[in-house]
């Protein structure tokens, strides 16, 4: 019973942590499924409109923009994934003894400066930023710039998306400012339980809404994650009002994005090779907090 309690508790925890990447994908895949419905079929929603705009060409420039950001939101998300930034097959050369490094109690071994122990991951990961809990795996070193490109197409693909929804918004509430047409902006899933919408009013409102509050939630984090780039930090030493390793903002773009930072944003296939190993960093301010 026990053995099967557990097992069974393994299974529910695992699920768990893969559960927000079911989640997303399916949100990303339906809004781009809406979107694209919108620019074939809907578009314009205004009929006086409908002769003279959204040509074939027209069409396909929007789709074409659609399938790119799509593409890239799915690829970085897949190499993010893919590529552990954990110490796992990391030749740790050092002795234990250099500046900064310390001793990992759980891993048994020496693990370098900006290195962390991450108990969701059950390892130590290198320069660790931080557990995302939407993909279930660290953002470190050497996935850092899949997880900034991933954020980036997220961002400008939740701004086009709500663009495009703004329609739905206008075309709900040009029929009138009613309770009924709030509601369903406001409580879509309860106006549909309720009976009160068409599942097409629903689908409709859900997605502009998700749009709405994904596009507030991506730009907190992507912002935040730029401002953290620009300063050479990650999110624990901005944490800890520390700032030891900037090396001024093309340095920092470059260490943190690769040799060819001005370009690897805008596919996950253009090589950018890290300068660094992971383990050594120039330290060109205090190490102590400084506040
Ligand atoms: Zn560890
Ligand atoms: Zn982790």
């Amino acid at each position: 019973m026990t053995g099967f309690t557990s097992t069974l508790l393994r299974r529910a925890e695992r699920v768990c942590q893969h559960l927000p990447v079911f989640l997303n994908t399916f949100l990303v895949f339906s809004i781009t499924g809406e979107v694209s419905y919108l620019v074939l079929v809907e578009a314009p929603l205004e009929a006086e409109q409908k002769a003279a705009e959204w040509s074939v060409w027209w069409k396909t420039v929007h789709l074409l923009a659609q399938f790119f950001m799509l593409g890239n939101i799915c690829w970085n998300a897949l190499l993010f994934l893919k590529t552990n930034p954990s110490v796992k097959g990391v030749f740790l050369g050092g002795d234990g003894l250099g500046q900064g490094w310390r001793y990992c109690y759980t891993c048994e071994t020496h693990t370098p400066p900006r290195c962390s122990h991450c108990f969701d991951c059950k390892v130590c990961v290198l320069r660790r930023d931080h557990h995302c809990v939407f993909f279930g795996q660290c953002v470190g070193y050497s996935n850092y710039r899949y997880f900034l490109s991933c954020l980036l197409f997220m961002w400008s693909g939740l701004l086009y998306a709500m663009v495009m929804n703004a329609e739905v918004f206008i075309v709900i509430l040009k029929e009138g400012v009613t309770l009924h047409s709030i509601l369903l902006l406001l409580i879509p899933w309860i106006m549909l339980v309720s009976g009160q919408v068409s599942a097409r009013a629903f689908a409709f409102a859900f997605i502009a809404d998700t749009c709405v509050v994904g596009f507030l939630l991506v730009s907190a984090f992507f912002f935040f994650h730029l401002f953290l780039l620009f300063r050479g930090q990650t999110t624990r030493e901005w944490f800890s009002s520390r700032r030891p390793y900037n090396l001024g903002v093309f340095g920092n773009l470059r260490h943190m994005l690769g040799l060819r930072w001005y370009l690897c944003w805008l596919s996950p296939l253009i090589p950018s090779p890290l300068p660094g190993d992971g383990m050594n960093f120039e330290v060109t301010g205090p190490l102590e907090p400084t506040k």
